[in-house]
């Protein structure tokens, strides 16, 4: 690293160091994790703009003979706003960057830094239930950047396929193009459809890191359950633009099945509980 230099970052997290100066845990895309002090006390212009969340140009210093890090100045972008009116999505992104942190970025910044923005730009245009979605949507692209995402077309023990056909958008995955269904954007299943899409079509087995089918699966083994719902949205967030899965909708069902898959996944990835996840139980 230079001694000077200009890379485009995050701010992930900070924390008081000393009387006035703060100790930054940053994300740049050219250096990865770099942990930096803001020196300055409370009335500091730059102090504001290094918060958590915020995203631009950053000037670093490094100090090679205190061997530190130090944040000269910073040109933010983009601010999150909304981040501080809702606890969900302060929490969501807390436990991205916890994820980020933990896994040194997945081993590749570049790509990291690509999931990790979209996401977070993507929950600040969101309403609460879509930031949820979006929080499987992301926690699923990174375990495949961490090169353990399962397959989710075929079981794992006799090779059956899931769908019958490739995965397309349409009702295939769930019901898109919210604006026929009122200005909310919620969709309306019959009683008739919810039976179908609720039934069971796979079994994630931790041992396997795979999906089984129903036939394959023994009944008095552990796993998690995905409704047929539940199987199809995680298969168009691997097979599908960005822009066209964010339109598919979900039953609250499918949304736990995958939240409680992706949560379990994310930490055995990991190799540790996350303190997001323990600590935002019941608001993620
Ligand atoms: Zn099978």
């Amino acid at each position: 690293m230079l001694r000077n230099l200009i890379t485009d970052a995050v701010v992930l997290f900070v924390s008081p160091s000393g009387e006035n100066n703060r100790s930054v845990c940053v994300f740049s895309r050219e250096l990865g994790i770099v942990y930096a002090i803001l020196y300055g006390g409370p009335k500091s212009k730059l102090r504001g703009l290094v918060s958590p969340f915020n995203r631009g140009k950053m000037y670093l210093y490094r100090d090679t003979v205190k061997n530190s890090v130090k944040i000269t100045d910073f040109d933010v972008t983009n601010f999150h706003q909304t981040f501080r009116e809702s606890l969900f999505k302060s929490w969501a992104a807390s436990l991205a960057s916890e994820i980020v942190i933990k896994t040194k970025c997945g081993g590749s910044a570049g790509e990291c830094w690509k999931i990790f923005n979209g996401f977070l730009d993507g929950i600040e245009l969101s309403d609460e239930d879509s930031g949820r979605l979006g929080l499987v949507r992301f926690l699923w692209r990174y375990l495949e950047l961490l090169g353990i995402r399962p397959d989710t077309s075929f079981c794992a023990s006799c090779g059956k396929a899931f769908f019958s056909h490739t995965a397309d958008s349409g009702s295939e995955h769930g019901k898109s193009n919210p604006a026929e269904h009122g200005s909310s954007g919620r969709t309306e299943y019959s009683r008739m459809e919810i039976a179908e899409l609720t039934q069971t079509a796979a079994i994630y087995m931790p041992s396997e890191n795979g999906f089984l089918c129903v036939s394959c699966s023994a009944p008095d083994k552990r796993g998690f359950r995905l409704c047929k719902q539940a199987l199809h949205y995680l298969t168009a967030v691997s097979e599908l633009e960005p822009k066209e899965v964010r339109s598919l909708q979900c039953t609250a069902k499918a949304a736990n099945e995958m939240r409680d898959l992706t949560f379990y996944m994310i930490e055995a990835a990991a190799g540790q509980r996350l303190k997001s996840i323990e600590s935002g139980l019941g608001i993620l």
